[in-house]
């Protein structure tokens, strides 16, 4: 039987926190909880920093059994949105460029999924790496012809000082010690390299509203980030944030209404049986309190 541990702040080490909110969903099962993406809403007990308000889960599985289920996950799901994905980032990284590396630079993608931004990453010029834990979603990105090795921040074979631009899509919230993992990334950066963080924001008015229910509120995500908090961990990691972002994705309405009945949103499997197939195709542009934070190196 795998226990839970209290957890000190990720942000600030202090023991100093008050619960946010108790779990509402029973599920203990470290395979279930960890083996998809997705995640499962509502099974964890939230707190809050008191010393600098992060937000985080604790008591906590350890990071070993957390990681162990994202290596065997299966991402069928996520990866049936891969071309909306590759056109969600390109667009980004166009709106982006006055602050990221030219084309030509050597980009790292940490927690790269099926390979989406990588190939947006190319098609923008860049030469682009990706880091994945997951067995299945390698296979599908090496399949694409992308350049991915199967690792964690923590255990990989990359050279220090040897990329301009290292990004973490979705990632920092499902890392179980996201301080050392910065601290590692501010290795594998050039000097004023850049750091791009795309992150669940717990500080938007959205997620006050919808408190518990907070739709990233999720087994997979670990920590919960505001833009104070991002501000933080970077700063002391050697990091100075200088940019946010909403960040507006596309994802085909029929993708979405799945999720949101994973999600457990109210009347969503009624409207989503009642939805027909070609309804179903058309691409979607929406905000889900997602940001996009750009960091440089101090250095
Ligand atoms: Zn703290």
């Amino acid at each position: 039987m795998t226990a839970k541990f209290k957890q000190l702040c990720p942000v600030c080490d202090s023991p100093q926190e008050e619960v946010m909110f108790e779990p509402w969903v029973g599920e203990s099962d470290p395979a279930k909880l960890y083996g998809a993406g997705s995640g499962v809403p509502g099974t964890q007990r939230i707190v809050k920093c008191i010393d600098c308000g992060m937000i985080f889960e604790s008591p906590r599985y350890d990071a070993a059994t957390i990681v162990k289920g994202y290596m065997a996950s299966q991402e069928g799901e996520h990866d049936s949105q891969y071309p909306m994905r590759v056109y969600s980032f390109y667009r980004t990284l166009k709106k982006h460029a006055k602050y990221l590396p030219a084309p030509g630079a050597r980009v790292l993608d940490i927690g790269t999924a099926g390979g989406a931004f990588l190939d947006a990453a190319k098609q923008y010029g860049y030469e682009a790496y990706g880091m994945e834990p997951s067995a299945d979603l390698v296979a599908r990105g090496k399949a694409r012809g992308l350049q991915i090795e199967q690792g964690t921040i923590e255990s990989h074979t990359l050279t220090h000082g040897s990329f301009d631009m290292v990004c973490l899509w979705d990632v920092i919230e499902h890392l179980p010690d996201p301080k050392s993992a910065l601290m590692e990334i501010s290795k594998l950066l050039k000097s004023n390299g850049i750091l791009l963080i795309n992150y669940p924001d717990i500080g938007t008015w959205q997620a006050k509203l919808a408190g518990k229910r907070f739709w990233w509120i999720l087994s997979v995500h670990l920590h919960h980030f505001t833009r104070k908090s991002i501000l933080d961990i970077c700063s002391r990691t050697g990091f100075e944030a200088f940019h946010f972002q909403k960040y507006w994705q596309t994802l085909e309405f029929g993708y979405l209404e799945r999720m949101a009945v994973h999600y457990r949103i109210p009347l969503t499997a009624l409207i989503t049986r009642l939805t027909p197939e070609f309804i179903q195709r058309i691409p979607i542009p929406y905000y889900a309190s997602q940001t996009t934070a750009l960091a440089r190196l101090k250095k």
